[in-house]
């Protein structure tokens, strides 16, 4: 029981290495495509090249980051948050936030390790051929993000124990309780009649029910007794909750502060979509995973 109270703390704080790593390398990405300048921009004002701050696809680049940072960083508060509850909680209140925090540890850590390297590979991107020489540090903040996802039980060790022993919690009924609460901010947002989310309650709806299938998925595999089939699936999954996970809290951001609506509707209308593919990936791939998989074995 002691070493498990240390690990899951220990994968929250990696969970926060990839939050920082990512932060950081965001941060100076903006730094860097504002100073830096190539070819000729519409929007640039300015004489000659335009800093590629202006270009479209940096912009890109750069939202992306800010997103995925920000969905890491909210996913990891969460799971403190439950943490805090279930120690003061008493009673179902307290099992209830004790469930929460055990469902998000995994999220916490493995997602957010992977943003730090998604993020600082970006980053390094971003700075062009300075990317890939030491003395900006973009490469080196991409080299410091590599380990995370390995130490503190690696990525794809987190997944199975999202998929194996938190999906059962509460009889199988707490993820779907979560997945509901996540479903009222969508619904927050339809009905707040603020302007600037766009197609972002929507598209929150359309992932939130992504979520819903492949959860219902995986949940009927470990109760057929195909945990094989479920494990195929279970990094997949715990990208598809992460990602459904954060355009709900982004979308919280937003109607709590209205600066942060811009980001959230960038984060609904050109990466949440990726749930569709993830929830194939879990439902449909399976079979041809583990029949492609037979060729590498040979010991
Ligand atoms: C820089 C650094 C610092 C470290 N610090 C510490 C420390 O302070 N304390 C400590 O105790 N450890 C520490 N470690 C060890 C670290 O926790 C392990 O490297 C990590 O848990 C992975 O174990 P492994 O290296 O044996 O890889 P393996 O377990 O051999 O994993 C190799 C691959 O196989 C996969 N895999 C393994 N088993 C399964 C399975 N059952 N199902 C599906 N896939 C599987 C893994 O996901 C991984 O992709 C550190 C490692 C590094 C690199």
């Amino acid at each position: 029981a002691c070493m498990f109270t240390m690990m899951n703390n220990a994968r929250l704080a990696v969970g926060m290495q990839g939050v920082a790593v990512a932060e950081t390398a965001t941060q100076k990405a903006i730094a860097y495509a504002n100073e830096r300048r190539q070819g000729k921009a519409s929007a640039y004002a300015g004489s000659g090249m335009a800093p590629i701050v202006h270009h479209p696809d940096v912009q890109r680049n750069l939202l992306t980051m800010r997103a995925l940072t920000q969905i890491a960083r909210s996913i990891s508060y969460s799971c403190a948050h439950a943490l805090d509850r279930a120690r003061v909680g008493e009673g179902e209140a307290g099992a209830k936030w004790h469930d929460r925090a055990s469902l998000l540890t995994p999220l916490a850590k493995a997602f957010s390790t992977d943003v730090g390297v998604e993020v600082a590979s970006l980053g390094v991107q971003v700075h062009g051929g300075m990317g890939f020489i030491e003395e900006t540090g973009a490469a080196a903040l991409y080299r410091d993000a590599r380990i995370a996802p390995i130490y503190e039980g690696t990525n794809g060790i987190q997944a199975i124990d999202l998929v194996s022993r938190k999906l059962p919690l509460g009889g199988g009924e707490h993820v779907h309780g979560y997945i509901s609460e996540l479903k009222t901010v969508a619904d927050a947002v339809r009905t707040s009649n603020i302007e600037g989310f766009g197609r972002t309650a929507d598209n929150l709806d359309r992932a939130l029910a992504d979520l819903d299938e492949a959860t219902r998925f995986l949940q009927k595999l470990l109760a057929d007794g195909k945990a094989d089939a479920a494990m195929a699936g279970a990094t997949p999954y715990l990208r598809l909750i992460s990602l459904a996970a954060g355009g709900a809290y982004l979308a919280q951001g937003g109607l709590a502060d209205r600066s942060r609506i811009a980001l959230c509707r960038f984060f609904a209308e050109n990466l949440l979509g990726e749930t569709r593919a993830l929830k194939e990936r879990v439902i449909d791939g399976a079979e041809s995973l583990v029949a492609a998989g037979k060729a590498l074995i040979s010991a």
